[in-house]
């Protein structure tokens, strides 16, 4: 499955964490990160991700774009409620994007956890059928 993991400033710490303790469940999937979180993860872990632009610079919306194509799975978003982003417009059309194509979305690390935990029991699979379903040729 295709994951995304975005962590504003000063959530990316934790981040670091979260993808630490679940280093064994996100290595099974194709990660995605905006440019510093991705980078930030992969010096600490031993994880493979492919990094888009920082997120003030086009990155969260380059993983909108991804969503739109129905092309991400899973979105883990540390955002930071308590600071003011530039790039705020970005920030809520991936969040809204999301919820237009129906993504598990986690903006916090109480329910990033459970996402992850999650997705290791199978709860995700939904969108593999999603996936196998878009594939079928329509019949007529
Ligand atoms: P960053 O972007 O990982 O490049 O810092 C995250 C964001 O602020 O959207």
């Amino acid at each position: 499955m295709n994951i995304a993991l975005i962590a504003h400033d000063r959530k990316k710490e934790m981040m670091i964490q979260l993808a630490t303790a679940y280093q064994d469940i996100l290595a099974k999937h194709t990660l995605y990160a905006t440019g510093t979180t991705g980078a930030k993860i992969m010096s600490a872990t031993d994880l493979q991700i492919h990094c888009f632009k920082s997120g003030p610079l086009g990155g969260d919306q380059q993983i909108g774009a991804m969503i739109s194509e129905d092309k991400m799975d899973m979105v883990i978003f540390l955002r930071d409620p308590l600071a003011a982003q530039p790039h705020e417009p970005d920030v809520n059309a991936l969040i809204r994007l999301s919820d237009v194509y129906e993504i598990p979305l986690a903006t916090n690390i109480g329910t990033a956890e459970i996402l992850i935990r999650g997705l290791k029991e199978g709860l995700a699979d939904f969108r593999v059928i999603i996936h196998e379903i878009e594939k079928k040729p329509l019949s007529l």
